[in-house]
């Protein structure tokens, strides 16, 4: 393929920075809010979103998204792990749960991914490799089936290790997942289950 092509390409990239979101930790009160309220969103520009709180079944809470007449809808979910109370809302065309939502070319409030939007630094990416490293460090500790939602620190130590051993490594992975949350809370990514 002709370098002068993928050279095109680049600009029709559409980047997250500037981008309208709508932020899970914005929709704490439509979370606890009774089904059927309603109301906006306004962003600096003016653009105004509108609200409307739905129950359906299997979520807590469904914020049905309205902009120009096309409806999106994402349910709002609330984890209470080591993280602390924590708000998500659930990408409409993936169901993965994220910390914001974005426009995508036709009014539809998804997330970035789904919206085709990309990072400008790819600032995601060292989280993304601290992520794997929790992950093979913990499998290694304790074997598979862990969420990392879960603090390992209450994790008991492997029969077979010398404590010795497990308190050094134990404490590499907390200094890990402790670096991860701090990336996580900076970020609009979710988690990647
Ligand atoms: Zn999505």
């Amino acid at each position: 393929m002709a370098r002068g092509y993928h050279m095109g390409h680049a600009q029709f990239r559409r980047y997250i920075d500037g981008q309208p979101r709508i932020k899970a930790t914005d929709c704490k009160s439509l979370y606890n809010s009774d089904v059927g309220a309603q109301g906006y969103f306004t962003w600096p520009g003016g653009r105004q979103v509108y609200y409307k709180v739905r129950h359906a079944e299997g979520w807590d809470r469904v914020a049905e998204f309205s902009y120009k007449g096309v409806k999106t809808p994402a349910p709002i979910l609330k984890t209470k792990q080591y993280l602390g109370e924590r708000y998500w809302l659930v990408c409409g065309a993936c169901l993965k749960r994220r910390t914001a939502l974005y426009f995508n070319f036709y009014n539809q409030i998804i997330c970035r991914e789904c919206a085709g939007l990309h990072y400008a630094c790819q600032s995601e990416r060292p989280a993304v490799r601290i992520e794997r490293k929790i992950r093979k460090k913990r499998l290694k500790l304790w074997g598979p089936g862990q969420s990392l939602l879960d603090s390992s620190q209450r994790y008991s130590k492997p029969k077979w290790k010398r404590w010795h051993t497990f308190e050094k490594e134990k404490q590499e992975v907390a200094r890990l997942e402790y670096q991860w949350i701090e990336m996580l809370r900076e970020s609009d990514f979710g988690l990647f289950f």
